[in-house]
């Protein structure tokens, strides 16, 4: 693997044939038992101490930003309006062996404890509620299924919609709203079980991977592309030079971007860097931790939903390239809820077959329309 060399001269992809695919949506109502309640009574301690102290010096009224209503805005928005060619299926809850392959037997046993509690569990907010070890059981269960299923060949794609999301979730440490790494959990689960060798994991949520960074990080059979809002944003890692080590060294590359980056900065880190980077890899599953807090109404870089289309396109081709297809998205943040639903209803079209939106800057169609409309006025003969 540390032989393999990043061809920068990789022919781009040929435009896919854009015609219906099945792809199927995965979802489990018990995800929404996960609901934090800053009102509630907190286990006593430490960290609800020092969680108190900071909410209470922050001077605002605080909810806990990850709550149910996300899930049901994506799936109100696909009904209110069907994708064609979209299936759903249930979830399941992932097993402790599954859990096991990416965290440690403590962490497990502690967080397991919580059960039936509510209990801060890191001190950046990140808490559990009665139903959130189910909830995340069940989160990371659904992302192993929706894999499986396009391993098997049931469907081309999948989707999870899941939460509490993962990928901020590290071997023994729940944080930034993830109590399991769902997507880790599945990756893990397709090279123990289901014969996959190379797993390319794609995190475009606006903030770092650091989890699925730190579990795989010296694992040379899975590659972690990430593009995020560059340190001090949360969680602060994802730098350049962070590339993994030991046997793994390079299969990690991050792509730190400046807060105002958009469509163009990350469709050209898609297509200039992940694209080589796969073909150096060749993975033959083919994973998107796919975060839309990267929307520009969510505030923390510029994207569109022509972009994340555009996106969805560059990493289908990658998955047509090198594996048959087989690509599953797994929802990780996304805070404002007409950004999250119109984010996952683009990615699920372009999954169905739809070709992939251009996007285009703001503004410039009706200028080119004022243009056609006066410059005729100033003509000279
Ligand atoms: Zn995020």
């Amino acid at each position: 693997m540390t032989t393999r060399k990043i061809d920068t001269a990789s022919a781009p992809l040929p435009a896919a044939a854009h015609e219906q695919r099945r792809v199927t949506l995965f979802y489990d109502d018990r995800v929404l038992q996960h609901h934090p309640d800053v009102g509630a009574a907190f286990l006593p301690g430490r960290l609800d101490r020092r969680v108190r102290e900071l909410l209470g010096g922050s001077g605002l009224k605080w909810a806990y930003p990850e709550h149910p209503g996300r899930v049901r805005a994506v799936l109100d928005a696909l009904e209110h309006a069907a994708v064609p060619g979209l299936h759903f299926q249930a979830g399941r809850a992932a097993t402790l062996t599954e859990l096991g392959r990416v965290h440690t037997a403590s962490f497990l046993d502690t967080i397991t404890g919580l059960r039936g509690q509510n209990a801060w569990v890191d001190v950046d907010t990140t808490a559990v509620s009665p139903g959130s070890l189910e909830a995340a059981m069940v989160a990371a269960g659904t992302a192993t299924a929706a894999v499986e299923a396009v391993v098997r060949g049931e469907t081309r794609s999948s989707f999870a919609l899941v939460r509490p999301p993962g990928h901020h979730a590290e071997p023994t440490r729940a944080r930034g709203f993830c109590l399991f790494n769902n997507v880790a959990v599945a990756a893990a689960h397709a090279q123990a079980e289901l014969g996959c060798n190379r797993v390319l994991i794609i995190d475009w949520d606006a903030h770092h991977g650091n989890g699925t960074q730190e579990i795989f990080f010296a694992d040379p059979d899975v590659m972690l592309f990430d593009t995020h809002r560059s340190a001090p944003f949360y969680p602060g890692s994802g730098n350049l030079a962070e590339v993994g080590a030991g046997l793994g060294e390079g299969t990690i590359v991050n792509v730190p971007l400046p807060a105002g980056a958009g469509d163009a900065a990350l469709i050209s880190a898609f297509n200039d860097i992940l694209v080589p980077a796969a073909d150096w890899f060749q993975p033959d599953l083919v994973l998107v931790s796919a975060g839309f807090d990267a929307h520009q109404f969510d505030l923390a870089l510029n994207a569109t939903f022509a972009g994340f289309g555009a996106l969805t396109g560059v990493v289908q081709g990658i998955a047509d390239r090198h594996c048959e297809g087989r690509l599953t998205f797994v929802l990780e943040g996304g805070y404002h809820l007409e950004a999250l639903a119109g984010g996952v209803r683009t990615v699920l079209e372009v999954l169905a077959g739809a070709p992939p939106p251009i996007p285009r800057e703001c503004g410039l169609q009706e200028v080119s329309e004022a243009a056609a409309f006066h410059l005729p006025g100033f003509a000279q003969d």
